[in-house]
């Protein structure tokens, strides 16, 4: 039985597939966290280059990707997808279960499609140096990465407390040329302000947000970048889902449900707005279900409401559903997975009902994660795993009805720089924190009041 659907380098998608125009309301407005007032273009100027802030309103259909981008996506891209027939096996089940890896990129997850292209919008409007945070070093690596190929200097300020807990993707981005500092840190008004208060602060992505976003805003020849949540980003993700589409063609098979792991959303967006697309077009029915970790369940429980982007309040206020932006989330593994908010985008077609959302606890993560590469050989990022869990419960929810499913989830990024999450899932030393209504609660009394 064939377990891999290959395509040649000349499908690489040509164009991007941006949903703004398909989406069944307009976006609300974007509005300045100060004046909570609609922002325009000219507000975002001092962060974003312009040819991003126009793809970020964008009401192209399509977008087309430059051939400087497309030279170096074709590293890795496109990405197998694969068939998870020993899975199938292991199940008993009669579903069909079809995996897309974003694992193969250069530094094993899917943020490097976001990463470049970033980078090169950067480059062409002439600026010098890009600044971002990175929690658990996945973005930071990426963009380091991207940085160098377009020589670009690359800043990143990564939490504290991943800082020291996960030493090699840190190493990855001064490989890249890359400069990594833990924050908070003495370098920015915003970082020695938490130092003053609290010399040992572990750190946060909010906060690292904050210096990063001071360091664009103070220097001319710097701007900003984000991985995940904003519409430019899940627009350079669908590369992913075009890709699918057409090797699940090849695979011969229809998926009745395809399935991503939910942190900001871009890596859920990139494989499922293009089956979107088809659902709203050409009145197919595929399932779209975004999976979030129970410690961090913000379209399955946050309200849809604006809120603040970061946690110091410089970040926009979009709307979206929010856990509240001084919401802090517990420890799990997947460190990827733990933003209070969501893409705007995600956010509108949830309400809509058009996506669902479901919420695992991090133990059945981790049995998901274990037993898939005991199967498939390949070791899944604790984000991905959650897309894993998911997929095995709708096999198995399958097997009991005794029905023909084919399930495609996306494997965002390998585990190989998170195995001491594995070795606490082993120990035995995981622990499942429930979902901290009481928190939240009361990091839902901060949202900005606003009348949009
Ligand atoms: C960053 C990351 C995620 C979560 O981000 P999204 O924007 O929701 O995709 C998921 N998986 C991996 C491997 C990541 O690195």
């Amino acid at each position: 039985m064939e377990s891999q659907y290959l395509l040649s380098q000349n499908d690489l998608p040509t164009q991007w597939y941006n949903v703004i125009p398909d989406l069944p309301e307009p976006l609300p407005p974007t509005l300045h966290p100060k004046t909570l007032q609609p922002v325009g273009p000219d507000d975002l100027a001092p962060i974003f280059p312009m040819e991003l802030i126009l793809q970020e309103v964008s009401q192209d259909r399509y977008i087309d990707i430059p051939a400087e981008v497309r030279d170096i996506l074709q590293l890795w891209r496109p990405t197998p997808l694969l068939r998870a027939v020993r899975l199938e096996k292991a199940l008993g089940t009669p579903a069909k279960i079809f995996y897309k890896y974003e694992g193969t990129s250069p530094v094993g997850s899917h943020k490097p499609n976001t990463a470049v292209a970033q980078a090169y919008y950067n480059k062409q409007a002439g600026v010098k140096r890009l600044s971002t945070e990175t929690g658990a070093g996945q973005w930071g690596s990426a963009l380091a990465m991207a940085c160098n190929f377009f020589d670009l200097q690359c800043k990143v300020y990564m939490v504290k407390v991943s800082y020291h807990q996960k030493p090699g993707r840190r190493s990855i981005i001064r490989i890249f040329g890359g400069e990594v500092t833990p924050s908070p840190s003495e370098e920015t008004e915003s970082g020695r302000s938490i130092l003053a208060q609290d010399p040992d602060s572990p750190g946060s992505l909010g906060i690292a947000i904050s210096e990063a976003v001071e360091v664009a805003m103070l220097n001319e020849d710097t701007k900003y970048s984000l991985g995940s949540v904003l519409n430019h980003v899940l627009l350079h993700q669908t590369v992913i889902g075009q890709e699918t589409i057409k090797q699940m063609e090849i695979a011969g098979f229809e998926p009745d449900v395809v399935i991503g792991c939910v942190g900001g959303g871009s890596n859920f967006a990139g494989i499922a707005l293009p089956y979107l697309q088809r659902n709203l077009r050409d009145g197919t029915k595929t399932r779209l279900v975004g999976v979030e970790p129970m410690a961090c369940p913000t379209l399955t429980k946050g309200p849809y409401a604006f809120d603040y982007g970061d946690t110091a309040k410089m970040a926009p206020v979009v709307k979206m559903n929010t856990l509240g932006h001084d919401f802090v989330p517990a420890g799990i593994h997947a460190g990827g997975l733990r933003y209070h908010g969501v893409a705007p985008i995600l956010a509108l077609l949830h309400e809509h009902k058009l996506v669902e959302s479901i919420a695992y606890y991090q133990i059945p993560v981790f049995e998901a994660a274990a037993q898939f590469a005991r199967s498939e050989g390949i070791i899944p990022a604790p984000e991905s795993a959650h897309a894993i869990r998911a997929a095995i419960d709708e096999a198995l929810d399958a097997k009991e009805k005794q029905e023909e499913r084919v399930i495609l989830f996306e494997l965002s990024g390998h585990g190989y720089l998170d195995l001491s999450s594995y070795d606490a899932y082993m120990a035995g030393d995981l622990e499942d924190y429930a979902y901290p209504e009481e928190k939240i609660r009361e990091s839902l009394t901060h949202l900005p009041q606003v009348d949009f």
